[in-house]
């Protein structure tokens, strides 16, 4: 099996990283006047993609496109498309009716009102959320955002504030981007709408959420978040979007601080999401 280079390798739940990393995120590089020490080695790669034959990205087995995925990557990505429940998105075996919500949004509403994701978080998802977000492979934003805007293209529609999860500082500092506010960038390019990477923040650093169980991830990233000019979200409608949503305990702790400030609706765009035993 494939294996990214620069992975825990910690044997940690890579889905439990992820969602640690995902709660941790700000500005898409590291804050104004730091530098950006990635640059170098990125335009180095652009220069050998340019040299090289174009191949997938994630197994290196030529393509015809440069940029796209081979046919034996993409087959591996698990979509999810309706029918699914319209509150969390999460996908159901069979149609059971336009806006039907599943019995998890029902018992347990999400503090937010709508989640989309492009396809569950397993296969070439996975591989694709870990490549842009451990390996720094900044270019796969390109790739993974156009199928997040067709993926929430009942939120976009509604012309909302993308506001990516926002890193802890340190943490921004020690990966030097925030992959969530890369997507949330280029969303936002390709949709022609607003995007702020700093007003969403993150105060706190929180613990890695590994082992952690639904009520101790709600726990641990209660609090974590603040804005940087609270008046601006009065009344309006914002799209938070993150790389991967687990638990939600993160994009939940997030939607609570921009309903305080009097967000409008809060939806939530991923690229990937745990679906099953844990997801909600
Ligand atoms: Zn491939």
């Amino acid at each position: 099996m494939w294996r990214m280079v620069g992975a825990p390798t910690t044997g940690e739940d890579a889905t439990d990283g992820a969602e640690d990393d995902g709660a941790e995120q700000a500005a898409a590089f590291a804050t104004p006047g730091t530098t950006r020490p990635s640059l170098a080695r990125r335009l180095a790669r652009g220069l050998v993609d340019r040299l090289l034959p174009p191949c997938c990205p994630l197994c290196r087995s030529l393509t015809a496109d440069g940029g796209a995925l081979c046919a034996a990557c993409w087959s591996t990505i698990r979509f999810i498309e309706r029918p699914y429940c319209e509150r969390l998105g999460t996908p159901f075996p069979f149609d059971l009716g336009e806006g039907t919500l599943s019995a998890g949004a029902i018992a347990d509403p999400p503090a937010y009102d709508r989640a989309r994701a492009v396809a569950r978080f397993e296969g070439a998802g996975r591989d694709l959320v870990h490549m842009l977000k451990y390996d720094d492979h900044v270019e796969l934003a390109r790739l993974m955002a156009p199928m997040m805007v067709r993926a929430g293209r009942d939120l976009l529609a509604g012309r909302p504030l993308l506001l990516p999860v926002p890193l802890h500082p340190t943490r921004l500092w020690r990966r030097r981007f925030n992959q969530s506010a890369l997507l949330a960038r280029e969303i936002a390019r390709l949709s022609a709408l607003p995007c702020d990477t700093g007003l969403l923040r993150r105060t706190r650093r929180t613990p890695r959420q590994v082992g952690l169980d639904r009520k101790g991830r709600a726990d641990n990233v209660r609090g974590a978040f603040a804005l940087a000019k609270p008046e601006r979200l009065r009344g309006r409608d914002v799209l938070l979007v993150d790389d991967v949503l687990t638990t939600g305990a993160t994009v939940e702790a997030a939607t609570r601080t921009l309903r305080r400030a009097g967000a409008a609706r809060v939806d939530v765009l991923v690229f990937a999401r745990v679906v099953g035993d844990g997801a909600s």
